[in-house]
Order: structure tokens, then sequence, then C-alpha cells
């Protein structure tokens, strides 16, 4: 029997790890398909305090993890595949194994969506980008393109033109899932171009490491062409990591977990951390804030009763 179980190892999983270690809670961390979330797919991470010159978001998140190891957390390879909250303890299919536990901490992410291309996912962290928030800085003075048509896509393109030469943005149809105020905003910016009915076929140049450019298609002439781009940031949105536990506990439409206060879930003792639940900030150290207060409330949870 476990008195905490936690679901991912990203920032907001091993950060929950960490203080739950220091309260001698002795966490077991599934570290789920993508050991070290998100963070572990980037390069230089700059805005997370603490380091003056950035730190590489591998070694960061590697960082997190040894120092709730010395704290006495352990690790397990391996993902949530099943959950039964319905009766205490809780339980966890770990690929096939049950586990049991008091509190269970949600720290699954919400991973980001991509469109798929040949190259894209060798290119993240070299040219290839989700986050404006996390990497505009790179490119000032840079062509930039943001590939989406929602207000996210308005958003980080708008966000965008703070740091880059131009901004481009495509989208696959004419109309815009975007809300008006968002469309107009970035339509009256001098700096983005919109490119409409066009898609991506490619991204250049995977061999040097370095995104140089992309092939685009109109889809209603089927004429292809090339760009010169810098950045290139998909803004087609994200799936929280929500499915292994879908009908127990609250999420809004898009999955996206329903806080109840806190960390609190709709079921008491199984709390929330992280990207899991947080659709607007999406940043390591928000998801390390919000891993702090998920330990903190399962430890007073299990005080509380008696454990
Ligand atoms: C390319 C890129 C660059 C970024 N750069 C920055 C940056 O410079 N600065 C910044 O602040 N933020 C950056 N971010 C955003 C930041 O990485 C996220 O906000 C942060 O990682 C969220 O942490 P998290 O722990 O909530 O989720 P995640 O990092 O998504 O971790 C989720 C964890 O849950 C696990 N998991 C999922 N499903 C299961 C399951 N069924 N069972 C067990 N485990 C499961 C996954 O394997 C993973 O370990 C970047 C994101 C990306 C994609």
């Amino acid at each position: 029997m476990r008195n905490v179980v936690i679901m991912g190892s990203g920032c907001a999983g091993n950060t929950a790890a960490i203080y739950a270690a220091r309260a001698n809670l002795k966490p077991l961390v599934i570290s789920g398909h993508e050991a070290g979330g998100q963070l572990s797919l980037t390069t230089l991470v700059e805005n997370f305090p603490g380091f003056p010159e950035g730190i590489n978001g591998p070694d960061l998140i590697e960082n997190m993890k040894r120092q709730a190891e010395n704290f006495g957390a352990e690790y397990l390879h391996g993902a949530v595949v099943d959950t039964d909250f319905s009766t205490r303890p809780f339980r966890l299919d770990v690929d096939g194994e049950w586990i049991e536990t008091r509190t269970v901490i949600i720290a699954s992410g919400a991973s980001a969506r991509w469109l798929g291309l040949k190259n894209e996912q060798k290119l993240i962290g070299h040219g290839v980008s989700s986050c404006a928030t996390c990497d505009g800085f790179f490119y000032r003075n840079k062509n930039i393109m943001v590939i989406g048509g929602g207000d996210s896509a308005m958003e980080e393109a708008n966000f965008l033109t703070r740091f880059g030469r131009q901004v481009t943005l495509v989208h696959r149809r004419e109309e815009f899932r975007a809300s008006k105020i968002m469309l107009d905003r970035a339509r009256h910016n001098p700096k983005i171009k919109f490119l409409t009915n066009t898609v991506v076929e490619d991204i250049y140049d995977a061999v040097n490491h370095l995104v140089t450019g992309v092939r685009l298609r109109n889809t209603r002439t089927g004429k292809s062409w090339e760009e010169e781009v810098d950045g290139f940031f998909v803004a087609i949105g994200h799936i929280p990591n929500t499915a292994v536990f879908k009908g127990q506990i609250s999420t809004d439409p898009d999955g996206y977990i329903l806080p109840q206060g806190g960390a609190r879930t709709n079921i008491p003792g199984v709390f929330h951390a992280g990207d899991v639940q947080d659709r607007v900030y999406k940043q390591a150290i928000t998801a390390a804030g919000a891993g702090c207060m998920a330990a903190i409330e399962a430890e007073r949870y299990l005080e509380a009763e008696g454990h």
C-alpha cells in the first residue's frame, strides 16, 4: 500500500515527488511513456528561475528527479493504463499490475498536438516549437511561421511579433475558428501575414538539425512553393492526458481536469498538478508550483486521516 502515487514525471510530477519525499511519504512516480515530460523534448530553457545562463530541458528534469530520489522517491517505468477511484484504497493499473494507494497526484500533462510531418519531431527545440512564451525570445529579427486557426494561434502570432521580423500565419482553411476579437487583432497587426487555404508539406533542414524553411501547398490551386523560416510554431491545441480516468475525474469538454479548489479534484484524495489542469499558463514553473501544492495537500489529507 502506497501513501502517494504520482502519475507523470514532468515538472509537476517531479516537484510533487520532491515535496512528498521530504514529507517522508515515500512517493512512487509512474514515469509514463514520455519520461521527463515535455521539457525532455526541448533544448535551452531560459525562463526557469535560478539558472541565469539557462539550462537544457533534459538536464533540468534530471536534476529534479535526482533531487526527489535523494529524499526517497521511487520511479517506475511504465504508464497507468486503467484506474479505479470508486473505492479506497485507490487502484492504478500500471501496464497490467495493479497498485494500491491512499492518495494519487495526477500530473500527466497535456501533449501538444503536432502536424505529423516527417521532420517535425526531429526539429523540436531546433526551430520547431509549440510554445511562443517559451521560445519566442530566440527569434529576434527572424522569420517566424505560426500554424493554426484558433484563438491560441492568433495569440501566439501576436505575441511573436514582439520578436520576429515577420510572422506568417498559415491556416488550412479560409474560415477561422478564432474569436472575432482575436482574429481582428491579428489582422490589424502589420507584422502578421496571413496564408489561408495553405498546408505545410515539409520542414527543412533535418540533416543540419536546424529549421531553415518549409514547403507549402495551396489547397485550392495545388501550387506548392518554399519559404525561408527560422522559427516554426505549431499552435493547433493540446490534448490533456486524462483518458485513463475518464468518467471518474471531472473534466471540462476538452478533457482538462476541473479544479475543485487548490489542487483538489472531485474525488477527495486525488489531486491534480500541472498542465493536465492548466489551459492558460502551461509553463515549467507553473507546473512545478502546482506539483508543490498537490504534494502539500496530499500530505495534509493523509495527516487528517491519521496516516
Ligand atoms: C518543445 C517544448 C518546449 C518548452 N519550453 C519551455 C520553456 O522554455 N519554459 C517553460 O516554462 N515551459 C516550456 N515548455 C512547457 C513545459 O514543458 C510544460 O508546461 C511542462 O512540462 C508541464 O509539466 P507537467 O509536469 O504538467 O506535464 P508534462 O511535462 O507534459 O509531463 C507529463 C508526464 O505525464 C506522463 N504521463 C502521461 N500519461 C500518463 C499515464 N497514463 N501514466 C503515467 N504517466 C503518464 C508523461 O509521460 C510525462 O512524464 C515547453 C514545452 C514544449 C513541448
